[in-house]
């Protein structure tokens, strides 16, 4: 079975991780967001160490573990009873993260709809970054070079993976408003499902 899911997409900085935060709290929705799941590994653990390494570079961990790790995740939330595909809408945050990830993972994801964040002012996302890179302990968002790799990977590996869904499936939200702003365009938008 197939898991119904919303994609959060857009550069690093743009408020998915935010918006998801919130959805995540209403019945029915589930919030996974990749990186989390990448941050809650030790260093003593083999992947923790690689993450570690591709993050600090602001570059992406191979699809192959990454998609493995993430497999893993889900159905352990599964199994806790945490996330039911039966009930719950699965949002998704930070994966797939380029066109192959988004094929490997054709087999277990029904994509309903994807939720585009669109900040077209580069320097807005740099502070963003920067801002949060003390509160959330970020070490990859602490540095400018690192945080100009992030942005242009995003364009270069990410920004394809809405070509893989096709136009149909995709809302823009302007993630430039301020978060409450934000949040009604995807209420007003979810509703209407
Ligand atoms: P994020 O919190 O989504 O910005 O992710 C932080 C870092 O984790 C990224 O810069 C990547 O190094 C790694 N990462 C998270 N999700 C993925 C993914 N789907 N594929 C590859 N690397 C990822």
């Amino acid at each position: 079975m197939k898991y119904r899911t919303i994609l959060l997409f857009g550069a690093p900085g743009a408020g998915k991780g935010t918006q998801g935060k919130i959805l995540g709290t209403i019945p029915h929705f589930y919030h996974c967001a990749c990186g989390d799941v990448f941050r809650n590994l030790t260093i003593d653990n083999e992947l923790g160490r690689t993450f570690l390494e591709y993050s600090s570079r602001g570059e992406l961990v191979p699809d192959e573990p990454t998609v493995r790790l993430w497999r893993e995740n889900i159905v352990s939330h599964q199994q806790s009873g945490r996330f039911d595909p039966n009930r719950d809408i699965l949002l998704l945050d930070g994966i797939p993260r380029n066109p192959n990830q988004a094929e490997m993972l054709n087999d277990t994801l029904e994509v309903k709809a994807i939720f585009y964040f669109t900040c077209p002012d580069m320097e807005k996302l740099v502070e963003r970054l920067q801002r949060r890179a003390l509160r959330d302990n970020r070490l990859d968002d602490a540095n400018l070079e690192v945080i100009r790799t992030r942005l242009a990977t995003y364009e270069s590996d990410t920004k394809p993976v809405l070509d893989f869904y096709g136009p149909q499936l995709v809302h823009t939200i302007d993630a430039t408003q301020s978060p409450v702003i934000v949040l009604q365009d995807i209420l007003r938008i979810i509703s209407k499902f």
